[in-house]
């Protein structure tokens, strides 16, 4: 195992300084109505939970941070009966983002930041694993959370209130100053959602989260069957158009055969 905590997969004894490099995980599966991410359209579609990691030299951010343990053993203590009818979990243990940062080395205690694209159940319930971060999260989205009854099924409070310093962030946000790691708003799928732009080694990312879930949303602005402002929506993903003809590679929400084509930790993406 190489000093650097990463199995060897970042080269040592370079004499430029570490680069920023990104890493992809599947933190379980979710089968759910096809009509919830595309709408208008029929049966049911089963999708990728992900998570990523940055790694820079200032720290390591994470983001999104997947779904609850509870939901490996009992989803529908979580979800309620008819949430988990329509959110069919497929979530083993090994699959939680912890896990996954384990088996490249790297203790989830270490993780510096951890950057919500929002705050449903398959985005923030893994937030009490990563216990030292710093949570970055858009206020829009801290308080539509908040304001969410017990019994929703999306939002959960105890995801996300895990007792980490949470930085509500108003805009854009530049986590380290160098214009690597950028926190975006993209709003529409929720009030706060944000995207993440990250300039790595290999290229330049953009991790979408739920504001564009699949490919086809993209190239057809193809807007999910629930979604909170149409228009916002509608904006973000011009905007993702904008990006990807600036050379940026879009990581699209929850894309199950994009993501067949997508490296997985400890294998690097960028
Ligand atoms: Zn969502």
């Amino acid at each position: 195992m190489a000093p650097n905590g990463l199995g060897g997969i970042i080269p040592m004894g370079q004499d430029r300084p570490m680069a920023v490099s990104l890493y992809a995980y599947t933190c379980g599966y979710i089968t759910l109505p096809s009509a919830f991410l595309l709408t208008k359209t029929r049966g049911w579609l089963t999708v990728p939970v992900p998570a990523y990691l940055i790694v820079h030299p200032k720290g390591k951010v994470l983001f999104d941070s997947g779904m609850h343990m509870i939901t490996q053993t009992d989803p529908v203590s979580y979800l309620g009966e008819d949430g988990a009818k329509a959110n069919q979990i497929a979530f083993k243990p090994g699959e939680e983002i912890a896990a996954r940062l384990q088996a490249m080395a790297i203790d989830p205690a270490s993780v510096t930041h951890l950057v919500n694209s929002h705050l449903h159940y398959d985005h923030a319930g893994g937030n009490a694993q990563i216990p030292n971060a710093d949570v970055l999260i858009q206020a829009d989205e801290w308080s539509h959370a908040l304001a969410q009854p017990d019994n929703d099924v999306a939002y959960h409070r105890t995801d996300f209130d895990t007792g980490q310093r949470v930085r509500r962030l108003t805009g854009e946000h530049d986590i380290f100053g160098d214009g690597t790691v950028t926190c975006i708003p993209t709003p529409g799928h929720t009030p706060g959602h944000q995207s993440l732009r990250v300039k790595a080694e290999r290229g330049e990312f953009v991790l979408c989260g739920d504001a564009c879930y699949l490919r086809q949303s993209l190239e057809n602005l193809h807007l999910p069957g629930i979604v909170h402002d149409r228009d916002k929506a509608l904006r973000s993903l011009q905007w993702f158009q904008q990006m990807q003809t600036a050379n940026h590679r879009l990581m699209f929400g929850h894309d199950p055969q994009f993501w067949t084509t997508i490296p997985q930790g400890p294998n690097r993406l960028g």
